[in-house]
């Protein structure tokens, strides 16, 4: 019979997603809490197949729901990096972007013993800064982009203005923007 391999993640952002997004009431909180019972019953599942999986954890979570993060390390998870409150890089300045990271990172760290190797950016958006303060904080991969499905691939650290990358490409293959992409300034 084949052997199959799979990288099964999840992100356990609770409310912290809600909350960066100024969703604050009690039904959005709820939504968020309910990331407590999705998780057990995720572990319950991993644990009944002999499964690991990596587990994407912003700081808010591991402060507000420690149990809970304690869980995920005792069953041998790998716990990465997810933030510390669920706010897109690309909102943040640098320095912003970077305190955060080590904030979270030094949560992880608490949790776990060990630094976080991977990252996911929470609403996968990265900022221009990101991976040069990824490889400076020696994380070694990143779970943002999604140029492959099945196969890791280098980040560029170059796509800063990716109107003007559109375009030169386009260019290159000599196609002309839709009257409609341009209109709509895409
Ligand atoms: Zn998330």
């Amino acid at each position: 019979m084949p052997r199959h391999i799979v990288c099964l993640t999840f992100d356990f952002d609770t409310q912290s997603g809600f909350i960066a997004r100024g969703m604050t009431s009690a039904t959005a909180l709820s939504r968020g809490e309910f990331g407590l019972v999705g998780a057990q019953r995720i572990l319950a599942l991993l644990k009944a197949y002999g499964m690991r999986a990596t587990w994407f954890v912003p700081g808010f979570t591991i402060e507000s729901h420690p149990r809970a993060c304690e869980a995920v390390v005792r069953d041998g998870h790998e716990v990465a990096h997810h933030s510390w409150a669920h706010v897109p890089p690309a909102q943040q300045t640098r320095a912003e972007e970077e305190a955060d990271l080590v904030r979270a990172n030094d949560a992880i760290a608490a949790l776990t013993g060990r630094k976080a190797r991977g990252y996911r950016s929470p609403s996968w958006d990265l900022s221009e800064n990101t991976i040069d303060l990824l490889l400076a904080h020696g994380f070694i991969y990143d779970s943002s982009l999604m140029g492959a499905d099945y196969w890791p691939y280098r980040a560029r650290r170059v796509d800063r203005n990716a109107d003007q990358l559109v375009a030169r490409r386009l260019s290159a293959l000599r196609v002309r923007p839709h009257a409609s992409d341009r209109a709509a300034g895409t």
